[in-house]
């Protein structure tokens, strides 16, 4: 299952036509619903109904208030900001909603490199670059850096866009078991004494690839070990933050200030600003030398149209914030805060009896559902009582650990986060979602 997950074998057409047709085609309505508001902890649905049993969907103007548990919103910038906003509308006024132009060519403003600079210097690196969007950054920077001739090993769990660009590489692409040094290190010993297939030629470059939050588990990268490995072996290592840059660590740096991973250590540090910093885009930051190299050599950079001043904007005034440069403690706060709730959201979650996979201190947790057949109910019931959540399964998790994912936010207030967990309990047992004994109530 690992490797349906990740799409590196070949998928039986007529499984696929089972799985995605027909079963969601008939559970269409639990993905994709249409919002009308900002990513907030409560957001308007847009109500939709079908009197064909789903086969069409039609949309209604009314909405529901729903708590969001759904989105990436982790500090909760993305809803509007006292000290963002202002910044972000005279920016629009400054300069427009899209630069008309790629990097290379009449795409970067002020904006774009003072960015840049903020970002090598929040991530601890000497350079950085940034790109219109996250997926971008990872599928078009990792065929930028190794091709032919050069080895990719990449965790069974990484994103779709690392695998696309893994196989977009030329390079030979390899898997190892998720999160699992041990098994990284055999395939890295393996193959180095192997070489290249057919030639047996030295390996022209090797890249590890490992996330710093897993998306699907809200597992933290063993990344001290990793990198250990990829030292002791010469491999390159490029790790993306997409979920851990300023959700995690004391002042926001993501998993290296969380797990004590020295920034130098890490060869390419990749992440997206969709997430903590509620804007859109991505970045790599990395050695000068690398950053100048991809300036040329990566496609984006040369032929996609740049980020928006305004979504840049709205990066530059949030990393300030959680930086404390906004003059305020706003940043420490959220922080501490995302880490409180995302403890007690969890802690609460496990005691009701729920199987749910994330560390603590990560703000992604999973709730076990396993059975497909599960979701669609689990779904509607907690859409109904106004809740909304998202609901995740094959492919983009193996097909019989289907769940539900819960993301929280800074904004979630304490009672939200305790009518979520009521919803969620009471639903989990209408479902029979519970696979563990509930922890007693104290007396
Ligand atoms: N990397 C990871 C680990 C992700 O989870 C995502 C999307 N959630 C991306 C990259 C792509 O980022 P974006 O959505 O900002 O394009």
């Amino acid at each position: 299952f690992f490797y349906f997950w990740q799409g590196y074998a070949p998928i039986c057409p007529a499984f696929e036509d089972f799985y995605t047709r027909r079963i969601y085609h008939r559970i269409q309505d639990c993905f994709g619903r249409p919002i009308a508001s900002a990513p907030d902890a409560w957001i308007d649905v847009v109500e939709r109904y079908s009197n064909d049993n789903n086969k069409t969907l039609h949309r209604t103007t009314n909405t529901t208030r729903c708590l969001n548990l759904g989105s990436y919103n982790y500090l909760g910038f993305a809803a509007g900001d006292e000290y963002c906003t202002p910044r972000v509308i005279e920016s629009l006024e400054s300069y427009a909603p899209t630069t008309c132009s790629s990097r290379a060519d009449a795409g970067t403003t002020k904006l774009h490199t003072e960015l840049e600079e903020l970002i090598a210097r929040f991530v601890g690196k000497p350079a950085a670059i940034t790109f219109g969007m996250g997926y971008v950054t990872n599928s078009s920077i990792i065929p930028a850096l190794v091709g032919e001739g050069g080895l990719i090993i990449s965790d069974s769990f990484n994103h779709n866009s690392i695998v696309n660009g893994a196989r977009a590489s030329g390079a030979t692409v390899m898997v190892f078991q998720h999160n699992s040094p041990s098994q990284l290190e055999e395939l890295l010993r393996k193959q180095i004494v192997k070489g290249q297939p057919g030639t047996g030629e030295p390996w022209k470059k090797i890249m590890v690839i490992v996330e710093g939050i897993y998306s699907m588990e809200g597992e933290f990268s063993k990344l001290p070990e990793i990198v250990a490995i990829c030292k002791k072996y010469k491999a390159y290592i490029y790790l993306d933050e997409a979920h851990s840059i300023g959700a995690v660590g004391k002042s926001g740096r993501g998993v290296c200030e969380l797990l004590g991973v020295d920034p130098a250590d890490v060869d390419i540090m990749m992440g997206t600003f969709t997430k903590s910093f509620g804007s859109c885009g991505g970045y790599i930051a990395a050695s000068e030398d690398i950053i100048q190299y991809l300036r040329y050599a990566c496609p984006a950079h040369l032929y996609a149209t740049s980020m928006s001043p305004p979504a840049v904007q709205q990066v530059i005034s949030a990393i300030k914030v959680v930086l404390g440069e906004d003059g305020s403690n706003r940043g420490a706060k959220k922080l501490a805060q995302i880490r409180e709730s995302s403890n007690y959201f969890r802690s609460e979650l496990k005691k009701t009896g729920f199987v749910v996979l994330g560390d603590n201190d990560s703000p992604v947790m999973s709730i076990m559902l396993y059975n497909l057949a599960k979701l669609p109910a689990f779904s509607r019931e907690c859409l109904r009582q106004n809740v909304a959540v998202v609901i995740v399964a094959y492919p983009a998790t193996p097909v019989l650990l289907a769940r539900a994912r819960i993301c929280i936010s800074a904004s979630h207030t304490r009672e939200d986060l305790i009518r979520g967990l009521k919803v969620i309990s009471e639903v989990g047992d209408l479902v029979g979602a519970k696979c563990l004994p509930a922890e007693p109530e104290k007396i």
